[in-house]
């Protein structure tokens, strides 16, 4: 069966790092009151390249859903067609459109909200300002249930810390939403955090075990309890470049988390 395809207007686009070439993009869809989508889904983004061929790219969703509209976080990709197309000022200027299907995806926040870890590299942020949007609206409401939120997000440079001043304003308005920017190549100026986000993550798994009394690694869990009667108390979830999911995953593996915990979404 066909995908159903729709039409996207380009409202706004902001270049939201010039060193790493990473826009970010309001789009709005005609035709319709409501986008509906999980926060966490991508979109399917549809063009013609220079031999008209079609060409199809996934897009994390960077925003909460919003009556029409959606945003995207993309950077540009040395000799990528897609997203130098989205990030060309003549290609995709303000008012034109873009075909696109979905929602898709299962990167989505597990029910019910638990203590979670988020942890991002480059664009990977995407889908957790998506997260952010839902569970701490800016109208003041509240879905965490007072549950602790951690953003580890890596990055080289101070210049590429995305969307750092929004997450800086709602970890100063949330006192349960921890936002940790962590550089791996700062230069002395930089206070914050250094190093690969692994490091970070262990500190709050290990931190977090002291306070609790428990002893890591976790034992197993008993293999003879179905998948659905499952019941953690913390989940990680993980978006970025393979090289960094991997890491992610084996760290946790080694703190005897269960696969279960851990929900991932890969971009290469
Ligand atoms: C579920 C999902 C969600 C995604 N969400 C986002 C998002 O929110 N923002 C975003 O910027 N990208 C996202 N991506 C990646 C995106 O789909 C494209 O792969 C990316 O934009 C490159 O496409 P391109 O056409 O420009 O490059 P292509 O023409 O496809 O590739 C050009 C070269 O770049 C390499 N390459 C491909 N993808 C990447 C990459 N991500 N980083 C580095 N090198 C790459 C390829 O191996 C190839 O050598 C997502 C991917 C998936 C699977």
């Amino acid at each position: 069966m066909a995908r159903e395809l729709y039409t996207a207007r380009l409202a706004r686009k902001d270049c939201i790092s010039e060193v790493a070439q990473c826009y970010h993009f309001l789009f709005e869809v005609e035709g319709r009151d409501s986008f509906d989508y999980l926060p966490g889904q991508f979109v399917s983004a549809v063009a013609p390249d220079e031999n008209g061929k079609q060409q199809t790219r996934a897009y994390s969703i960077a925003s909460a859903a919003s009556g029409n509209k959606f945003e995207l976080c993309v950077n540009r990709v040395e000799n990528g067609f897609f997203s130098n197309y989205l990030a060309d000022l003549t290609l995709l200027p303000v008012g034109a459109t873009i075909q696109i299907h979905g929602p898709h995806g299962h990167f989505v926040l597990q029910e019910p909200i638990t203590d979670s870890i988020f942890v991002a590299t480059g664009t990977g942020v995407a889908p957790m300002r998506a997260y952010l949007q839902w569970l701490f609206p800016a109208d003041g409401a509240d879905r965490s249930q007072g549950k602790d939120i951690w953003l580890v997000y890596g990055t080289r440079y101070e210049s590429d810390i995305y969307y750092r001043a929004e997450f800086e304003a709602l970890a100063n308005r949330v006192p349960n939403f921890h936002y940790l920017p962590t550089l791996s190549r700062a230069d002395d100026t930089w206070k914050g955090l250094r190093g690969h986000v692994q490091v970070h993550v262990a500190k709050i798994i290990e931190e977090r075990a002291k306070r609790q009394g428990r002893t890591l690694p976790a034992p197993p869990v008993d293999p003879a309890i179905p998948a659905a009667n499952l019941n953690f108390d913390i989940y990680c979830y993980i978006c970025g470049l393979n090289f960094m999911v991997s890491g992610v995953r084996e760290l946790l593996d080694g703190y005897g988390w269960h696969k279960k915990q851990v929900v991932f979404e890969r971009y290469d």
